[in-house]
């Protein structure tokens, strides 16, 4: 449960206007307590069940209701489970990498991953593609694990920018280069469902390492990116 400091700070921040819908990002690893895993995912599912149980009981609404008297443990449910379940390295998908026997030696590009995530600044959905691009320095990896890599760190509450790098950075871990590029194109529900309300509006951001971060690289990545 919440320390007296932290719900001081929640109560402040409350009053403090200025904060508006400005998305803050912070370091590359998302922020987590040290402590996150002393109580099992079941746990967890419990005690979220009953708070937010508690928020909709706030909001007035009538928990003895049919329709409404599951929905606080479909949410902890759907949080632990689904949605957030990138947040426990548990459930990191495994890697098996192959030797490049075809001497494959150009780009390869995984375009078009759809991923759901969702915003931590407002915990409503960012729907998007993802386009991954490697130049294999020895090993290649399974194409499908590709669509994993970003569905893990999408399963988070993510600021667009971290989880492009993450992204980025478990490829170069794993792949063993420095050569990868992320381009992500998303759409974010807290801007278009609600705030400004623009629903045309989307977020692209990149990442270009190693041999990709030259003007020519990024224009024949492009390229691919639009040829179907
Ligand atoms: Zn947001």
């Amino acid at each position: 449960m919440l320390s007296t400091l932290i719900k001081e700070n929640i109560l402040n921040n409350l009053s403090e206007k200025e904060i508006g819908d400005d998305h803050i990002s912070t370091g590359l690893e998302t922020p987590m307590r040290k402590d996150a895993f002393n109580i099992s995912d079941q746990e967890k599912k419990e005690q979220i069940a009953v708070l937010f149980g508690e928020i909709m009981n706030v909001m007035g609404l009538d928990l003895t209701d049919d329709s409404l008297k599951g929905t606080p443990n479909r949410v902890a449910k759907m949080y632990i489970d689904e949605i957030f379940s990138g947040l426990n390295p548990e459930n990191k998908p495994k890697i098996a990498l192959f030797d490049n026997k075809y001497r494959y030696n150009q780009m390869l590009v995984e375009k078009n991953i759809t991923f759901y995530s969702n915003c931590e600044h407002h915990f409503v959905p960012i729907i998007g593609k993802a386009h991954l691009a490697y130049i294999s320095s020895g090993k290649v990896i399974g194409l499908s694990k590709l669509n994993r890599i970003v569905e893990y760190y999408a399963k988070r509450p993510q600021v667009q920018e971290r989880l492009t790098n993450q992204i980025a950075n478990e490829l170069k871990e794993i792949l063993n280069t420095e050569d990868i590029a992320v381009i992500i194109d998303a759409k974010h529900l807290c801007v278009s469902s609600r705030g400004v309300k623009d629903d045309t509006s989307a977020t692209v951001t990149t990442y270009y390492g190693g041999a990709f971060n030259t003007p020519d690289k990024i224009r024949e990545l492009q390229s691919y990116l639009t040829v179907y």
